[in-house]
């Protein structure tokens, strides 16, 4: 019986270190150690044993039962840690795959275009002004010797809000409203939005302007001559050409019209120049001195010069767009390409 015993513990002990999962264990156990495993199986064969061996055998097979709990908790154990681990290396982050693309946003080509000219003048010692863009008819029209009888006051141009408020029709009230707050010497540039009622091809009732003006003692067309030409070259290149066109502003006097070579065609003609080989991009003057009354700066004493470009003309040159109205879609195939 002892012989039997010591059989069982190894045969025990070999299935315990075969299985491979929990569930299997349990089958194990309750084949040995269970009410109808084989140890039970034996002790209930003790009643043909010896009084004196009896004990013995109950002793023995009590040790057994002991070693082999303590067997099959061990292995148990070995097998939550085994599994443990396995489902560790299942669930590990591979920290080499390519990580989801975060998608980029992109500058829109007006915002780009208004930066660059903001950055030129303000090398040139210019600093950058805003303004309302519901504005007075004061600042918009009267104070920029612009008569109420003047075509740019139709109600074709113009937004109006009552009689005395518009959406301003250019950023040139800014030029008002700076002159108002500040003295003699100034030197600004004020991009912003304006307003027109004015839509085709060529035109949206919204669009943006950039407008600078300097204004001190003794400044001569010279000085506007050479702060336009800096700028032009900076912008469209060294090589550019530059002409300078007599014109006919409200607020100016003398005033001019600003031509470079056409930047398609180089100068030799096409369909964006009309043929002519030179490009219109801003307009320009000498402020007039009814200008300086309205912001009671002295004629006698100070001088300066104005001038004003549109930033989508600007931007369709510089990046050889030819519609307007892909500066106003929002389609990402032509913003992301900026
Ligand atoms: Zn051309």
């Amino acid at each position: 019986m002892k012989d039997k015993l010591k059989e069982i513990e190894e045969a025990a002990l070999l299935s315990a270190t075969e299985v491979v999962t929990e569930t299997e264990l349990q089958q194990v156990r309750a084949r040995y150690l269970g009410r109808k495993g084989e140890i039970t199986a034996v002790m209930k064969g003790m009643g043909q044993l010896s009084p004196e061996e009896r004990p013995l055998v109950g002793v023995l097979a009590n040790e057994v039962k002991d070693r082999l709990e303590a067997a099959f908790s061990e292995r148990q154990e070995a097998l939550r840690q085994e599994i443990m681990q396995q489902n560790l290396a299942n669930e590990k982050l591979d920290v080499t795959l390519p990580g989801r693309k975060q998608r980029r946003g992109y500058k829109h080509p007006i915002t780009l275009v208004t930066e660059e000219i903001v950055t030129i003048f303000a090398s040139l010692g210019f600093g950058v002004a805003e303004g309302p863009e519901i504005e007075k008819d004061f600042y918009n029209f009267e104070a920029l010797n612009i008569p109420k009888d003047h075509p740019a006051r139709d109600m074709q141009d113009t937004f109006y809000i009552s009689e005395e408020v518009v959406l301003r029709t250019h950023t040139s009230p800014v030029q008002i409203r700076t002159m108002l707050e500040h003295a003699p010497p100034v030197r600004v540039i004020a991009p912003g939005t304006v307003y027109r009622r004015d839509s085709d091809i060529t035109h949206s009732p919204m669009f943006h302007q950039v407008e600078g003006f300097l204004v001190d003692r003794k400044v001569t067309f010279g000085d506007l001559k050479g702060i336009l030409t800096t700028f032009i070259n900076e912008f469209f290149g060294e090589s550019v050409d530059v002409r300078f066109r007599p014109s006919f502003f409200p607020f100016t006097e003398p005033s001019a019209e600003v031509d470079i070579q056409c930047v398609i065609c180089g100068g030799s003609g096409c369909r964006v120049c009309g043929q002519s080989g030179w490009l219109e991009i801003l307009g320009s003057g000498m402020i007039d001195p009814e200008v300086f009354k309205s912001v009671n700066y002295d004629p006698e004493v100070y001088s300066g010069f104005a001038f004003g470009m549109g930033i989508e003309r600007i931007a369709m040159l510089k990046y050889g767009v030819n519609d307007l109205r892909l500066f106003f879609e929002n389609d990402l195939r032509f913003l992301k390409q900026f």
